[in-house]
């Protein structure tokens, strides 16, 4: 790891030397507008069958590649494909997945930039009318905490089988330089290292182990400074190095490198968004639910869903309401927040760690969230709408105390053992019609994985709330489609 921070101090250093020495001038390429009156839909449409016919089946891997990045499987995911101007004219950009979550990290480790985030697939068409696509990955070497701020890293342009086309080196001022992997540079080349500058970007996965996360290290690549490509000359004085661009002969087909990084997926996940990373409390603002650093807070859109939380945070004299408010308002550090959205496998709720880091000055940052379904829960009683926020806010208590972190089942097994009463007493609180039967059935019901993975413990455990599965599913059934219990507006 020292030696990955000496090389990234070294290429701070030369990359601040190199950008005031190098002054670089691009001519301005205007869009040439090539394609007037096509539609975005057509223009993607082109470019995914392109990139279907003439790319993908012909993409052979490289013998004996050595770049871990290259190796992972990975998809252009057409659905969310974008268009963006570029110096040529309009370009089709795609978002990479990957089938592992790849990041890089800041120097200091506080964020993560992931792969799937800054990779992206390429297509236009250049002047003559020939497509091209180029698969482009912006390796962070500071974490951009919104879409203003500039890039600073290496943009890599490759095929996509991963063969080298060029990379660039962006310094965070809006300044570039060329730059080749390392890979390109020849034996003959490396014995002048000594005007070589290269920078090593390492990438992580993380490893879950006992409910302890960390950062495993998986692979690096190195990129060096100068145009090594044009240097034919094997006896020459090391003067072909030249940190300057290859000889001022852009051809027109040539992207002007900062179109590169037209394309930013901002902490939230969403393309161009705006949501930014607040070095408090993580993400924050856009389409995340969360304005700002406070310390709980809502934004449930639905005004059913929203109604019943009012209740729940508001009614303080139980147990539930005491961990919510003991755990999330009492420091500005530690934080909850609850929206509604939509939710795969038709679950009522779930809840996120959104971040979950220790700052350089040992302070522990963690918000996490919980997603009501928007499409479900609004129609059912309140009863059960209710129950289900006091069973998310436990999850999230759970997280931010690290107690089997973010491990569902087991979260399941300690509420049941520890807090039944104390969630059917929060839901009584503010349902005082509800009796106790139904009030424990409601909260058995969510403990579905008890069930399913453990069906003994599960007969114990229901039992003694003289309670059997059918009776449970019947209740939960009732509530669900409001025939028992307090229906909201949406329940007509
Ligand atoms: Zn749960």
């Amino acid at each position: 790891m020292r030696k990955i921070y000496a090389l990234l101090k070294q290429y701070v250093l030369a990359s601040i030397l190199l950008f005031i020495a190098t002054i670089v001038i691009y001519s301005c390429k205007k869009d040439k507008g090539s394609s007037i009156n096509q539609d975005s839909k057509e223009i993607i449409a082109d470019a995914k069958s392109y990139f279907e016919q003439k790319i993908l089946n012909k993409s052979l891997r490289i013998p004996n590649d050595p770049n871990f990045r290259h190796s992972i499987i990975k998809k252009p995911v057409w659905s969310r494909s974008v268009i963006r101007k570029i110096s040529l004219g309009d370009a089709v950009v795609v978002p990479i997945v990957f089938d592992e979550d790849i990041f890089t990290m800041d120097k200091d480790d506080a964020y993560k930039s992931f792969l799937s985030r800054t990779s992206y697939l390429m297509i236009y068409k250049d002047k003559k009318e020939n497509m091209h696509a180029e698969w482009v990955t912006l390796l962070n070497i500071k974490v951009k905490k919104n879409r203003n701020e500039h890039f600073s890293g290496i943009a890599v342009i490759e095929e996509w089988n991963g063969t080298f086309k060029k990379a660039f080196a962006f310094d965070g001022l809006g300044n570039y330089e060329k730059m080749s992997s390392s890979s390109s540079i020849t034996r003959q080349q490396i014995s002048y290292s000594r005007f070589i500058t290269c920078v090593t970007i390492p990438h992580y996965s993380t490893i879950t182990v006992g409910g302890i996360s960390t950062s495993s290290f998986r692979g690096s690549e190195t990129f060096c400074y100068g145009s090594f490509e044009n240097s034919g000359d094997e006896g020459g004085n090391g003067s072909t190095y030249g940190y300057g661009h290859s000889g001022g002969e852009q051809q027109d087909e040539e992207v002007d490198p900062s179109n590169y990084l037209l394309y930013f997926i901002d902490c939230n996940g969403d393309i161009d968004g705006s949501a930014i990373i607040d070095d408090n409390c993580g993400c924050i603002q856009g389409n995340t639910g969360i304005q700002s650093c406070a310390d709980i807070t809502d934004k449930i859109k639905n005004k059913c869903l929203d109604s019943v939380w009012i209740k729940v945070k508001d009614t303080l004299n139980n147990k539930i309401a005491n961990i919510l408010n003991n755990t999330f308002n009492t420091s500005d550090k530690i934080n909850f927040k609850i929206v509604d959205g939509n939710i795969d496998g038709g679950y009522s709720a779930k809840t996120e760690v959104v971040t979950d880091k220790v700052n350089s000055d040992g302070i522990h940052i963690f918000d996490v969230k919980v997603t009501l379904n928007k499409n479900t829960l609004p129609s059912a009683s309140q009863e059960f709408i209710a129950t289900t926020m006091v069973h998310e806010i436990m999850h999230a208590y759970f997280d931010s105390q690290k107690t089997y972190y973010t491990q569902q089942f087991q979260q399941h097994r300690n509420m049941a053992e520890n807090y039944i009463d104390d969630l059917k007493n929060a839901v009584q609180a503010i349902y005082s019609s509800l009796d106790d039967k139904a009030a424990y059935a409601l909260i058995l019901n969510g403990f579905g994985d008890i069930f399913k993975n453990d069906l003994t413990y599960w007969n114990s455990l229901v039992s003694k709330y003289d309670l059997d599965t059918a009776q449970i599913i019947n209740i939960r059934d009732d509530h669900k489609t409001h025939n028992s219990g307090t229906k909201t507006a949406c329940s007509q």
